[in-house]
């Protein structure tokens, strides 16, 4: 075993692909800054409890994917496979929702851990950015929450991201679906581990990614017809102000995330450029969650949109993000007392605001204009004993090629006039 592997599952993020990654980042946080979201970070492990019962014992991610394990001291922990759970016991344990300021409006970026069968698009280590707001419910909630995700891929310049979006009805008609779906179900040819969930998790069932499931489900009863009257006018409500923001919307009555708590809204971003990982993200309201971890009741709406498909997404559609360069003046010196000298300039530079870098290692005058133009650099600060003597150092245009001499005490002015 060589030592220079990250585990399986994993990859680093280096230069100057990482820029891109931060980018994303960054274009995801920046419409839910722009809506009152607060950030907020929580541990990266959590009491394994809080996920089986904030996530369902019954999903994939509980009963399969889980990092769990016993600390030293006999805790019960795991590293965490998703925000929302979370967010919501950061946010009851400091009694946010009892400001009286609700909605509770936060959002998250960070790693995530889950122990999947690794290809492309699926790792065991990927990173989200989420957002939630909980305690209102209101359909401008729900639609202000999509409406910032499809802004942020929009701005991204992505082009190919479609929204699927659903609503799993509440606690009215819910139940009376399932119990349909159920019956419908029952009747299937299905294996013991699927015939165990329609028990359990019936709508999941719907999820079922086998081609030989899907084929019977052809015929299955839909939720979207037993909607009750209030979840029919609230999911309408919801289509029409998005419809207004002109957000693109297809309906699909299979969409589901299964679990009791999840209720009326639901939405997942789709990349077709993805190959079968194709979700970049998904969400939705979970008006149950905060009762179903020991809270009050919430009514609660979210998502949270995957950074590492959402890159290979920009990827597959070749968009180039705009990404300023690493380093506008590289410094080159020749001899000893240069070295000094730009050495000071460089420490100015920076302090100014201005993106500088130095050529280390005392190398020679061409190695080191190497380096300055790998840099990406626009600038090249050089010097000789020639120039000292004079008081100036040569400030070079590394794509025209031009230079001439700029005086000590202006270095930081001129940079700047010339950089703007
Ligand atoms: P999938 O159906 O692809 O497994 P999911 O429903 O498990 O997705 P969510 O829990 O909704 O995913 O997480 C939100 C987003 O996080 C996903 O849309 C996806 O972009 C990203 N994501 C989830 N799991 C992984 C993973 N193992 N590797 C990379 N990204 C992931
Ligand atoms: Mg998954």
């Amino acid at each position: 075993m060589t030592l220079f592997q990250a585990p399986k599952g994993t990859y680093d993020l280096l230069p100057p692909d990482s820029a891109t990654f931060l980018a994303v980042r960054e274009a995801i946080a920046a419409p839910v800054r722009r809506a009152g979201y607060g950030y907020v970070e929580t541990p990266g492990f959590e009491n394994v409890e809080l996920f089986s019962r904030g996530v369902g014992e019954s999903t994939d991610i509980v009963t399969k994917e889980m990092y769990a394990f016993t600390t030293r001291g006999g805790d019960e922990l795991a590293l965490r496979p998703e925000g929302t759970a979370s967010v919501l016991r950061a946010a009851l344990e400091a009694n946010l929702h009892k400001t009286g300021n609700l909605p509770v409006k936060l959002w998250y970026s960070g790693s995530y851990y889950r122990y999947e069968r690794p290809q492309a698009g699926r790792y065991r280590h990927f990173s989200q950015v989420g957002a939630e707001a909980i305690g209102a419910e209101d359909p401008a909630l729900d639609a202000e929450l999509i409406i910032l995700a499809a802004d942020s891929y929009r701005s991204l310049g992505l082009s190919g991201v479609r929204l699927l979006l659903n609503s799993l009805g509440d606690k009215e008609c819910r139940p009376v679906y399932r119990a349909v779906l159920q019956d419908f179900l029952r009747g299937l040819d299905l294996d013991d581990d699927t015939r165990k969930r329609i028990e359990i998790n019936p709508l999941r069932v719907l999820d079922d990614k086998r081609e030989s499931v899907q084929r019977q489900l052809a015929g299955a009863p839909l939720i979207s017809d037993h909607l009750c009257e209030a979840c029919r006018a609230y999911h309408e409500q919801v289509r029409e102000l998005l419809t207004e923001a002109g957000v693109g919307f297809e309906d699909d009555p299979r969409l589901v995330r299964g679990l009791d708590y999840y209720t009326r809204s639901t939405f997942e971003f789709v990349h077709d450029g993805l190959g079968s990982q194709s979700a970049v993200g998904g969400g939705g309201r979970y008006d149950g969650l905060s009762e179903m971890i020991g809270g009050p009741s919430l009514p609660s709406v979210g998502w949270a949109l995957g950074v590492d498909r959402t890159v290979l997404a920009l990827r597959a559609e070749g968009v180039a993000l705009p990404l300023p360069p690493a380093t506008d003046v590289y410094a080159v010196p020749l001899g000893e007392q240069a070295r000094r000298t730009l050495f000071t300039a460089v420490t100015a530079l920076r302090r100014a605001g201005v993106a500088a870098d130095f050529a280390y290692g005392g190398k020679g005058v061409k190695n080191a204009m190497k380096s300055a133009n790998r840099s990406g650099a626009r600038f090249a600060l050089l010097a000789g004993e020639r120039d000292l003597a004079e008081g100036v150092v040569q400030l070079k245009d590394l794509q025209t090629g031009e230079q001439g001499p700029v005086a000590l005490d202006e270095i930081v002015t001129t940079v700047k006039e010339r950089l703007a």
